[in-house]
């Protein structure tokens, strides 16, 4: 079997649901298990309805409520789905738990992060009702699957994790009965349930996560990502306008990108193939016949095995911390007494450079930097530099071949490098640059390493 995962806007309007039915159809033979999102725009609406009813705002509130049912009557109606019963149960449903949702979130006087994941998941609801409903009217026999009967997770609210072996047992009895008769189960993507079935998400964008959980539940031979882009970009267009797809990438090297904002896929999007070596596809649903990116285990038939960069990914609204300490002078301990400050206060940092008396990380900036330099001032000298972004050329062993940080370097005369990177992985050179600078180095690496004959207009 296979796990599709279709996005927000390939469930937004009646053409684009039509084609993902189409799509469906064609991987029939296949047998796909279908993960879908919200109908775009909704969850944002449902983000907007918790806080309004949670601040008392009536009217507001009411009025969200009236727009995200009205789109998706709408969407039904355009469809010809209105005279599906169970599809206006669904939204009868919906209807009735978002009312009831507001009161509740009024009551609270708060945005509870329980009663937040009930009401996002009713964009989840919704979208797979409908499809589940279209994809019948189509002759393609579909069955609903709810996702919070499938995929366990622990109880963190907003951010849950799913449990492998809890989760196993519970999708294979659901799944597996309706694909041996041969219909396509749709399960809503974003959402579970933690132990006592109380319905958790898995953070924004999380459905990407629901279809690569899923495969690795149900041992699919790949996972499809269906989106709105051609697949992983070689830089992000809105810098780069003739970023080009890339064909084929090793996890590795997506999960880099991942991390790193391109964004095509949630950071822990992978993790689940990863772990059970599925080959993951990131597919344009506006485009079926373009044959997107595909992200496997290793970078086999990919140019020759030749290490070369395959992207380039950045990261802006950053801040350098420069920590400088002589006290510290040749003693040890100077890193593990810093770090520990960034792990109290719960503080990921990106990139880090060393020499034997100071020390230079970038954390995003944030309130928290004023809270850090104050304790690390306790024991050492900290500037703060802002307005700062890395860059990151990533491709399989890029760092291994020689001459590479000439190529990317000798790109960037004039330009202020404040931290280099390399060497920490294989497949990645970063450095911290100003903001300001961040368009014009993206593109002079783009220029290098994707344009001249084989680059035009050529998938990587
Ligand atoms: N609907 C959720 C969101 O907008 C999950 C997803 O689309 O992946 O974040
Ligand atoms: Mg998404």
């Amino acid at each position: 079997m296979i796990a599709m995962k279709f996005g927000g806007t390939s469930v937004g309007e009646p053409k684009a649901i039509r084609r993902v039915a189409e799509i469906i159809s064609s991987r029939r033979a296949r047998g796909p298990a279908v993960v879908v999102s919200a109908v775009a725009k909704t969850t944002d609406e449902l983000v907007s309805l918790s806080d309004a009813a949670a601040n008392a705002n009536r009217d507001r509130a009411d009025d969200l409520i009236g727009w995200i049912l009205e789109r998706h009557i709408k969407l039904i109606a355009d469809l010809g789905l209105d005279g599906d019963t169970s599809l206006s149960q669904a939204l009868s449903q919906a209807s009735e738990d978002l009312t009831r949702l507001r009161q509740r979130f009024e009551e609270a006087g708060k945005v509870e992060p329980m009663l937040m994941d009930l009401c996002l998941s009713t964009g989840e609801f919704l979208s797979s009702h409908i499809l589940v409903s279209y994809l019948n009217s189509q002759d393609i026999q579909a069955v609903w699957v709810d996702a919070r009967e499938a995929i366990v997770t622990d109880s963190r609210f907003g951010s849950a994790r799913p449990l492998f072996s809890e989760s196993r047992r519970l999708a294979c009895r659901l799944f597996e009965p309706i694909l041996e008769e041969g219909k396509v189960p749709v399960m809503q993507g974003f959402v579970g349930a933690d132990v006592r079935g109380r319905t958790t998400t898995f953070g924004r964008g999380g459905s990407d996560y629901s279809a690569t959980f899923l495969g690795a539940l149900l041992e699919a031979k790949s996972v499809e990502i269906w989106t709105d882009v051609d697949g992983v970009l070689t830089a992000d267009p809105s810098l780069v306008p003739e970023a080009k797809r890339i064909r084929r990438m090793t996890f590795e090297e997506a999960s880099e990108l991942a991390y790193f904002g391109a964004r095509v896929l949630h950071p822990s999007t992978l993790r689940p193939a990863i772990e059970r070596g599925i080959p993951v596809s990131v597919l344009n649903s506006m485009k079926p016949e373009v044959e997107g990116t595909k992200i496997t285990c290793s970078s086999e038939g990919d140019r020759g095995g030749e290490a070369t960069v395959k992207s380039i990914a950045y990261k802006e609204g950053l801040s350098v911390l420069n920590i400088t300490s002589t006290r510290m002078l040749m003693a040890y301990g100077f890193l593990s007494s810093i770090f520990r400050i960034f792990n109290q206060l719960e503080t990921p940092v990106d990139l880090v450079a060393t020499s034997e008396v100071s020390v230079s990380v970038t954390v995003d900036t944030c309130e928290k930097i004023d809270q850090i330099v104050n304790v690390l001032s306790e024991f050492s000298e900290v500037e703060v530099q802002h307005g700062k972004a890395i860059v990151c050329c990533v491709g399989e062993d890029i760092c291994r071949k020689p001459g590479m940080p000439a190529q990317v370097f000798g790109e960037l005369e004039g330009i202020r490098i404040t931290l280099i990177s390399q060497g920490a992985s294989r497949i990645n050179i970063s450095f911290v640059i100003n903001e300001s600078d961040l368009s014009d180095v993206v593109n002079r690496l783009h220029r290098k390493f994707f344009s001249g004959p084989s680059g035009e207009g050529a998938p990587v």
